[in-house]
């Protein structure tokens, strides 16, 4: 499972402390609540895109528990699950298109990220409203994904994926890695 940690850092400062990085420790399972410290199960590494210009190479730390033996990945807030470009990237070029229509990275990209936050209103919309956000959203797509795009960034990109995906971690589970999958094939 993935377990989404703050570190407090840049995605620049994350990659070069790799290793380094001060990673949390856990005292219970988050898989079967086992009141156990997780132990440290090695490192892998991931691309974290800021821009097209600039692609970092991440350390990832894994965790197992003693007792089920299933392993957590920490993952540092600024990445999107099962995604190789960080929240700031994704919100960035999509604002910037369709407030100015500046194009900042392929169109093939851009129509994706489009149709995936086109595809995540209805659950983005949820979300809010289950934060206590009452405010009517607009009715067209693009102006609510806008909208939407804009409360995320003032909740904050690090909160937001950490109660996002805290919330339903668990129902994406099986979507989300069928998503990765797809995009794993196409990029
Ligand atoms: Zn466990």
């Amino acid at each position: 499972m993935m377990y989404y940690h703050n570190f407090l850092v840049d995605v620049s400062r994350y990659a070069e402390l790799g290793k380094d990085n001060d990673f949390p420790e856990l005292d219970c399972c988050p898989m079967c609540r086992a009141r156990n410290r997780l132990q440290r199960h090695g490192f892998y590494e991931r691309n974290a895109i800021e821009t097209e210009a600039s692609t970092y190479r991440v350390t990832i730390c894994r965790l197992i528990c003693p007792d089920c033996k299933k392993t957590v990945s920490i993952l540092p807030t600024f990445l999107l699950p099962y995604f190789q470009h960080t929240l700031d990237f994704i919100i960035f070029i999509l604002l910037a298109f369709w407030l100015t229509r500046s194009c900042l990275c392929t169109h093939q990209l851009r129509r994706f990220y489009e149709r995936r936050a086109y595809g995540k209103q209805t659950e983005w919309t949820l979300f809010f409203r289950e934060e206590g956000y009452h405010q009517v959203l607009p009715k067209d797509p693009k102006e609510k994904a806008i909208k939407l795009l804009r409360m995320i960034q003032a909740l904050g990109k690090a909160t937001f994926v950490r109660r996002w995906w805290g919330h339903r971690i668990n129902s994406f589970m099986a979507h989300s890695l069928y998503h990765g999958a797809r995009v794993a094939k196409t990029e």
